[in-house]
C-alpha cells in the first residue's frame, strides 16, 4: 500500500466493536488509532485478538484497564501526535494507576527505544510484524516489573491470522499482501512494514468464501502494492489478475475494491481482469503523486507522465464508467514553479473523481529527508497546495455533477450522520450518496437510486421505486 493509500490521515478515533467477546468479560479495553486502512485493519485484528481471550472492547477510554495506541509514522505529525497522545495516557495513568498501556504499529517498528525512553510508563511495545503478539505480551508486561517490555520482529514469517471481520457485517477488508519492493524516496513504509509478502492465493479465497457465508457482500483487498501481489511467491509474475478473477467468482460477492494499486506495475492483464470480472467495482485509485518526469524520477517511482497517463487512458477504454482517484505531493525536495505546473497539466488532463493530496514531510531515514537544503519553502507549498486544491475541486464537481440524473446501484451503509432523515451508501465507483428512501431502506442492502444534486464530496438523491 503506497503512501498512497497510507495517507497520513488520522482516520480513526476508536475502533468499532467487534461483538465478539467470549465468555466472561476480563476487562474493557480500548484502542486508539493513528494511519491508514492497512492500520485500522491491524487494530480489527487486535481487538478481535483481545475479545477472543475474554476482554470487552469499548469506545469510552475512562472504562478502560487497557488502552492500546496503535501507531503510524507516514508523516512527521503522525509522531507528533503519539508524543501527545502518550502525554494525555500519563495523566490518566496518573488517576488510575491499574491502566495498562501498549504501543504497537509502525512508529513503535521503527522508533521502539524511543518510546520506552519518552514514556516509561508504557507497558508494552510491539511492532508491525509481531502484533498477533500483542496478547502476551499483555500479559508479560503485567507479571514483569521492569517497563516497558519491548518486543519487535525483523520480519513476519508467515500468516498467522486470517483478517477479522470489519468495518460493517457486510463489508470487510482482506489484507492479500504485507510490505513493499519498492524505493520512493519519501517513503518509510518498507522500512517499517519490511518486504513485500503475499497471502497464499488459495487461503485469500477461502476467506472470502468464509466471509461471504457470514453475510459479506463487498471486500476490499489491502496490500502496499495489489498490483505485484504474487511475485514473491511464482519468483516471477505477479498474480493479482488472477486474484481479481479468483475472488469474482465466490458466490455472495457483490463488490471487490482493491488498494492500492502502482502505476509502474498495473499490467494490461490487470486491467483486463478488472473489466472482465462484474464484481470488480469501477473504481480505480491510481497514486499520481507529481507530474513532472524530473520529480518522479527523484521520488524514484519507476513511471513518467506519458506513461501513467497511458495506463489510465487505457484502463478508461477497458472499463465503462470508470471512476480514478489519486494521491499526491505538493512541494516534494527541488520541485520548480515548473514541476508544479506540470502536475497541474496532469491533474487537469485525468480529471480525477477525487484525489488525497499532502504537501512534502520528510521523514527519517528516506532518501528525500537528506535533500534538506532542496525542501521548497513552506508558504510555497502552501501556496501550490491551494493551487492544487481549487483544480481538484472543480474537477471532482464536474465528474459528480455528470452523474446527475442517472440511476446508480447503491450499497446501503445506514442512516446518514449529516442528516437522519436521509440514507447514506456508496456507489459502485466509491462515491457516498446521501439519499432519500422508505423505511424498508436497510443497511448492507443494494438500491437504485436517482441522483438529484452533487458537490464535489457527494451526490444526493432519491430512491427509485
Ligand atoms: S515505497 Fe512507494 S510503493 Fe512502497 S509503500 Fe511507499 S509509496 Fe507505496
Amino acid at each position: 500500500m503506497s503512501t498512497e493509500t497510507w495517507r497520513a490521515t488520522e482516520t480513526t478515533e476508536t475502533v468499532r466493536t467487534t461483538g465478539r467477546t467470549t465468555g466472561t468479560s476480563r476487562g474493557k479495553f480500548f484502542i486508539r488509532t493513528f494511519g491508514c486502512q492497512m492500520n485500522e485493519h491491524d487494530s480489527e485484528r487486535l481487538a478481535q485478538i483481545f475479545s477472543e481471550k475474554g476482554m470487552e472492547q469499548t469506545a469510552c477510554i475512562d472504562q478502560a484497564d487497557l488502552v492500546i495506541v496503535n501507531t503510524c509514522c507516514v508523516r512527521e505529525n503522525a509522531d507528533n501526535k503519539l508524543y501527545g497522545y502518550l502525554g494525555r495516557l500519563k495523566f490518566i495513568r496518573e488517576t488510575n494507576p491499574n491502566l495498562v498501556i501498549l504501543v504497537g504499529g509502525c512508529l513503535a517498528q521503527k522508533d521502539s527505544q524511543l518510546i520506552a525512553a519518552k514514556a516509561p510508563f508504557v507497558d508494552a511495545v510491539f511492532g508491525t510484524h509481531n502484533l498477533h503478539r500483542a496478547y502476551d505480551l499483555f500479559e508479560l508486561a503485567q507479571s514483569n516489573p521492569a517497563k516497558p517490555v519491548v518486543e519487535i520482529w525483523d520480519a513476519q514469517d508467515e500468516w498467522w491470522a486470517p483478517s477479522p471481520k470489519s468495518k460493517s457485517p457486510w463489508s470487510a477488508w482482506v489484507t492479500i499482501q504485507v510490505g513493499c519492493n519498492n524505493s520512493c524516496t519519501f517513503c518509510i513504509v518498507p522500512f517499517v512494514r519490511g518486504a513485500e509478502v503475499s497471502k497464499p492465493l488459495d487461503t485469500i479465497v477461502d476467506e472470502v468464501s468464509s466471509l461471504a457465508s457470514e453475510g459479506v457482500v463487498e471486500v476490499t483487498l489491502l496490500g502496499q502494492n495489489v498490483n505485484s501481489y504474487g511475485r514473491d511467491i511464482t519468483k516471477r509474475k505477479p498474480l493479482f489478475d488472477q486474484l481479481l478473477k479468483a475472488v469474482g467468482s465466490i458466490n455472495g460477492i457483490q463488490r471487490i475494491r482493491f488498494t492500492s494499486p502502482h502505476p509502474k506495475d498495473i499490467s494490461h492483464s490487470t486491467i483486463r481482469a478488472m473489466a472482465d470480472t462484474p464484481s470488480v467495482c469501477e473504481h480505480l485509485h491510481l497514486p499520481l503523486q507529481s507530474g513532472s518526469n524530473r520529480i518522479l524520477a527523484a521520488m524514484h517511482r519507476g513511471y513518467t507522465r506519458e506513461r501513467y497517463i497511458e495506463r489510465l487512458s487505457d484502463a478508461r477504454q477497458a472499463i465503462s464508467d470508470l471512476a480514478v482517484t489519486t494521491d499526491i505531493i505538493v512541494g516534494f525536495p527541488t520541485e520548480t514553479e515548473k514541476d508544479f505546473e506540470e502536475t497541474l497539466e496532469v491533474v487537469a488532463e485525468a480529471e480525477y473523481d477525487g484525489a488525497y493530496s499532502f504537501i512534502f514531510s520528510p521523514r527519517p531515514a528516506t532518501k528525500a529527508a537528506e535533500m534538506d537544503g532542496d525542501f521548497v519553502p513552506p508558504e510555497v507549498c502552501l501556496s501550490r497546495y491551494e493551487r492544487l486544491q481549487v483544480v481538484l475541486s472543480h474537477s471532482s464537481y464536474k465528474k459528480h455533477h455528470e452523474r446527475v440524473g442517472r440511476l446508480e446501484e447503491v450499497l446501503v451503509e445506514g442512516r446518514s450522520q449529516r442528516n437522519p432523515n436521509l440514507f447514506t451508501g456508496r456507489t459502485r465507483q466509491n462515491k457516498l450518496v446521501h439519499f432519500g428512501g422508505d423505511d424498508l431502506v436497510t443497511a448492507g442492502s443494494t438500491l437504485l437510486v436517482r441522483i438529484t444534486d452533487a458537490t464535489s464530496h457527494y451526490l444526493l438523491g432519491e430512491q427509485e421505486k
